[in-house]
């Protein structure tokens, strides 16, 4: 398999993995980035985003990702397709597969793999992605304009989407696995006081009914035990997020939810010359701006850390 010599490796091409790029390459580190299997992140799924400083009237995710992206680009980072697929931190230099086709051998490595959606797990999910199956009601919602839809989750992102849902929507069915909500107090009495949600409670997806699109849904009630099926156009999933970090597992030290533990303060992991930043190492804040503050922090420990070894 080939190999390839790289001083500092990114993996992951969301604000974090961007915002290290620019600052690894104007510090003279010339960084490859490789973007992932969604280049931009998960920003180029969302519409307006407002909460990004230095854009007074909103942009939106796609775009706001392809002026991060031309940023690196326009300060020399080494931007380009592919999959990290498995990695071998054993020894130095490190060593990341990309694509199952070569290795990359780095001095230093940044990674910054973000997190992605929460799935159910059902047969019927899968065949009807995209088919009324979302996880991204800001992104799919408009399509089902006037339409009955259900979504799944009880956290604040269930709560805010089914608002937002809400608004476009004839009806939404919110399906709660529990008998109360895991979302702010707030957040849940706007949910539940809105006159077009319907809550479930205690109740469980059977089944997502269609067969070459999404008809209905069959949810079963987990104390009685009884099935209901609700006709709806679409089904949203909003149960949490997953930290993308599975082939860092062995290596990098990480919690319970596979998110990469950072020495505090830092952007340091357990291995020496492997740092993390962005939503990879982040439950708490997971925003755009922090998941860029986190890059920059990333891209200034490998510096410094490939200037303490010689390296640079
Ligand atoms: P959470 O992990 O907070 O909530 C996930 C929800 O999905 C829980 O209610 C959970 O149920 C439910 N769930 C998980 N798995 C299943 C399953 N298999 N079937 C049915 N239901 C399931 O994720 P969120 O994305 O909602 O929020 C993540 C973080 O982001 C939180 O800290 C939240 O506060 C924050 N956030 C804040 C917002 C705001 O302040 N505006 C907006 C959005 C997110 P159960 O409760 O039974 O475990």
């Amino acid at each position: 398999m080939e190999i390839e010599k790289v001083h500092c490796l990114i993996i992951g091409s969301g604000p974090a993995g961007y915002t290290a790029a620019i600052y690894a390459s104007r510090a003279g580190l010339n960084p490859v980035l490789y973007q992932g299997i969604q280049p931009g992140g998960q920003l180029t799924i969302t519409t307006e985003v407002e909460n990004y400083p230095g854009y007074p009237e909103g942009i939106q995710g796609p775009e706001m990702m392809v002026h991060f992206e031309n940023q690196a680009k326009r300060m020399g980072a080494d931007i380009r397709y592919g999959l990290a697929t498995k990695v071998d931190f054993s020894a130095r230099p490190h060593r990341v597969q990309i694509d199952e086709e070569k290795w990359i051998e780095a001095d230093a490595v940044i990674i910054s793999t973000g997190a992605s959606a929460k799935w159910l797990g059902l047969e019927s999910e899968q065949r009807l992605n995209g088919y009324g199956v979302s996880a991204c009601a800001v992104c799919d919602g408009f399509f089902f304009k006037g339409k009955e839809v259900a979504i799944v989750g009880a956290g604040d992102t269930a709560a805010e989407e089914a608002m937002y849902l809400s608004k476009i929507c004839s009806q939404v069915h919110m399906i709660v696995r529990r008998g109360e909500m895991r979302a702010s107090k707030v957040m849940q009495e706007r949910a539940i006081n809105t006159p077009n949600i319907k809550i479930y409670w205690n109740s469980e997806t059977d089944e997502i009914l269609g067969d070459k699109k999404v008809e209905g849904v069959r949810i079963k009630n987990n104390q009685t035990g009884t099935t209901e099926e609700i006709p709806v156009s679409a089904f949203f999933v909003a149960i949490g997020h997953q930290p993308n970090s599975e082939i860092f597992k062995g290596y990098i030290t990480m919690d319970d939810a596979g998110y990469i533990k950072t020495i505090p303060g830092t952007s340091k992991t357990n291995v020496e010359g492997v740092f993390a930043a962005g939503d990879v190492q982040d439950k708490v804040y997971r925003q755009a701006v922090t998941a860029a503050g986190s890059g920059c922090m990333a891209a200034l420990d490998t510096e410094r850390y490939l200037s303490e070894k010689g390296l640079h």
